[in-house]
């Protein structure tokens, strides 16, 4: 959607220095691929967020918003978003409290970065976030993804989340409200798209005597084992399909690790990971994708499901 100048104007008024136009999605996304967004927003807080709500909903309602974190699940389509981005990653603060039991709540604004809070909670002897241990991106993120490894999502920690409605309403939503599945969080009652999580509230543990330390470098050495570092990806790139093998192993077994679509490859470590090893277009690996895609499906009559989002 293209703006004109008068609203460009009252938008850089709302949110000076943080609003930006034709902005390219390869900046914001791990995979660093992406047209650009016509309207990207980082609100600093929550007044700003909601004067940018305000100012949509008078003045120009048609135009669409997407939330997102550090964009460490997008895949974004070379020919851009035409919608308004709203970059939630500025929505910090981490507060604990802990109650007689045992148990901790853990409120993290939707902004902290996951690894953070990680190492937050190991400190703490606060136990529970491990497994999420080496996933990069937000706990929002996290949270609207319900991510996690075999060992756990963060379902199984959400207490309750506090979110911004389209209309600026801020709300909370305990556990009963919440939908968690493979891969994704919703609310009940809600369009999931219309949903801004700004903090998420989860029950942990305090174990003083167990050695998290010791347990975080276990977890960590695996990944580095079996997964590729230091390439831009977005993880694992397709769900794994239910009552199978896992989508990693049916795609290595079909012959596709190390395949290439121009400067896409399928990791020749962990063939669920699709990297961007050259200058890569959202086009090479939406096309290498379809190619696995086909021959997994041709191998093993399996039809394997993005698990990354695919934006524009
Ligand atoms: C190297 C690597 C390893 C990974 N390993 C794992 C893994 O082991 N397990 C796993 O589950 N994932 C993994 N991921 C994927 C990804 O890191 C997680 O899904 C992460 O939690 C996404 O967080 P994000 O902030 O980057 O979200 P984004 O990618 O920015 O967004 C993801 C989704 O959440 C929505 N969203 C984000 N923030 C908000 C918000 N505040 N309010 C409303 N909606 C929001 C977006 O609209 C989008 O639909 C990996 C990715 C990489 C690059």
């Amino acid at each position: 959607m293209i703006l004109d100048m008068d609203s460009k104007l009252e938008l850089e008024s709302i949110m000076p220095g943080r609003v930006k136009f034709d902005e390219p999605m390869s900046r914001h996304t791990s995979l660093k691929v992406g047209g650009p967004a016509s309207v990207y927003a980082k609100p600093s807080g929550m007044a700003q967020l909601s004067k940018l709500l305000d100012w949509r909903r008078l003045s120009m309602p048609e135009l669409n918003y997407i939330p997102v974190g550090s964009g460490t699940n997008l895949l974004v389509r070379d020919s851009g978003i035409s919608q308004m981005v709203i970059d939630l990653s500025s929505f910090l603060s981490t507060t604990s409290k802990s109650s007689r039991t045992g148990n901790v709540l853990l409120v993290a604004g939707a902004g902290v970065k996951t690894v953070s809070l990680c190492r937050f909670t190991i400190r703490n002897g606060f136990s529970g976030l491990n497994m999420m241990l080496g996933i990069p991106g937000t706990i929002g993120g996290a949270a609207m993804m319900n991510a996690g490894t075999s060992t756990g999502s963060m379902g199984d920690i959400i207490e309750s989340v506090i979110f911004m409605t389209e209309s600026g309403q801020i709300l909370t939503k305990e556990k009963k409200d919440l939908d968690f599945a493979y891969r994704k969080m919703s609310v009940k009652g809600f369009e999931t798209a219309s949903i801004l999580l700004l903090k998420v509230c989860m029950n942990i543990k305090s174990e003083k005597f167990f050695n998290l330390g010791k347990e975080a470098q276990q977890i960590l050495k695996k990944r580095k084992k079996t997964q590729p570092a230091g390439v831009a990806s977005a993880g694992c790139f397709f769900k794994n399909p239910e009552n199978n093998k896992s989508a990693g192993e049916l795609i290595d077994q079909a012959g596709l690790k190390g395949k290439m679509v121009g400067g896409a490859q399928v990791s020749t470590k962990h063939a669920n990971f699709i990297i961007n090893k050259n200058k890569a277009t959202a086009a090479d690996i939406m096309e290498l994708a379809r190619l696995v895609q086909e021959t997994v499906r041709n191998t093993f009559g399996v039809n394997l499901e993005t698990e990354v989002k695919i934006l524009g």
